[in-house]
């Protein structure tokens, strides 16, 4: 099937008992059992929920994988893969993730004896340098949070693969409709369903999907026994959002298209960092890998001064953390997203004081323009 048809019917059978078209939400924590050890496969609502699976379902069809499993929000997912790993392992990351991905790393789970070195993994010679006999993950975001550094799936893949270690792609920004990490050799990917997948702001989620059979039944085990799971009517609310997927992401890629060419003609800004901007270092590598580019954008404004100047000036894009829903968000990763990230590590990746990101929601491109215009006037 195609993408869309997956994304509306993949592990969405209609309702057994009445025939609702739509997967009804099982607000229930428990089932009766018929007699001791008897039951139709449902005891308990941490271990199984019909809400939660049919989402996992769908969500392992749109990325290729073997299986899928939705937690709490994106962090109890990363949290629940760092749990696949042990005391003494090691794990190479991008030195320019999620500002969240490096606090959980270095200050949650680093103290429980696992070691990370981050490097930019877009150079493979410095993530084959970063190797050890105790590497156990390579995780990594491509295009990367905010500075859109684009790495090779495909050569990480293999590179991984051939030391005994798993990929895993964090693929928040692209989603599965632009971008398959799994058909390219990843071994997981994992979301913040907060935002495209969800794409209407209104819940809080995560989900891994997995192409490993031994990662697959370990994550298994530890979404119940460590217990981070999502309510069924978040997993509904996701459900519903991926319905509409493919639209949306087309919508969000050509505004976000012709604003980046728009921004990349204004005489006031530094920079302007998207990857299907024609200077962009990563842009054949990403072609090569993703269908699309996104509707993420960071431009750079020069100092954190006219940044504050500018950010409360827009009208239609809301002054907001978060991204990937319907509505235009403008942030500044500096002290937003990426504040628990020390400054020396964010210079390092160009996430400077004065870098603004925007999420670009599907309303009329004119709008967005004309606010963005009346935004940056100011400088
Ligand atoms: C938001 C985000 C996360 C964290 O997800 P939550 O749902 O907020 O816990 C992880 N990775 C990326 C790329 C994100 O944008």
């Amino acid at each position: 099937m195609g993408f869309s048809t997956d994304a509306i019917h993949a592990g969405q059978e209609p309702d057994p008992t009445t025939g609702a078209v739509t997967v009804p939400i099982y607000q229930t924590s428990t089932y009766v059992q018929q007699g001791l050890g008897k039951h139709k496969g449902f005891e308990y609502a941490r271990t199984q929920n019909p809400t939660r699976i049919a989402l996992e379902k769908n969500v392992a069809v749109l990325e290729k994988g073997t299986d899928g499993l939705a937690f709490g929000s994106g962090m109890a997912a990363i949290t629940t893969i760092t749990q696949l790993l042990k005391s003494g392992d090691h794990v190479i990351a991008s030195n320019n993730m999620y500002g969240g991905t490096y606090r959980l790393f270095e200050r949650v789970v680093r103290p429980y004896g696992l070691d990370f070195t981050y490097v930019d993994t877009s150079c493979l010679n410095l993530v084959e340098a970063a190797f050890r006999p105790s590497t156990k993950m390579v995780f990594i975001e491509t295009p990367t949070n905010p500075s859109m550094i684009v790495s090779d799936l495909r050569k990480l893949a293999e590179l991984a693969h051939s030391k005994g270690a798993l990929l895993t792609v964090d693929n928040t920004f692209m989603t599965p409709y632009f971008q398959r990490p799994i058909e390219l050799g990843a071994h997981l990917v994992v979301h913040s369903a907060t935002k495209y997948l969800n794409g209407h702001s209104d819940m809080v989620g995560g989900v891994i999907v997995s192409n490993d059979a031994a990662a697959s039944e370990r994550l298994r085990f530890l979404q119940n026994a460590a217990g981070a799971v999502p309510g069924p009517f978040d997993c509904w609310l996701v459900l519903r959002g991926i319905k509409t997927l493919a639209v949306r992401m087309d919508r969000h890629e050509s505004n976000a298209r012709a604003i980046a060419a728009w921004l990349s003609k204004h005489k006031k800004l530094e920079r302007v960092l998207y990857p299907g901007l024609p200077d962009h270092p990563g842009r054949a590598l990403h072609e090569s890998q993703a269908s699309g580019y996104g509707g993420m954008i960071a431009f750079d404004v020069g100092s954190i001064e006219k940044g504050a100047a500018v950010l409360p000036r827009t009208k239609v894009f809301s002054l907001a953390e978060s991204l990937g829903g319907v509505e235009s968000l403008i942030s500044h990763p500096a002290t937003m997203t990426h504040a628990s990230v020390p400054r020396e590590e964010r210079e390092k990746v160009g996430l400077t004081d004065g870098l603004i990101r925007i999420s670009v929601g599907i309303e009329d491109l004119d709008d967005l323009l004309r606010d963005l215009d009346h935004a940056l006037s100011i400088l």
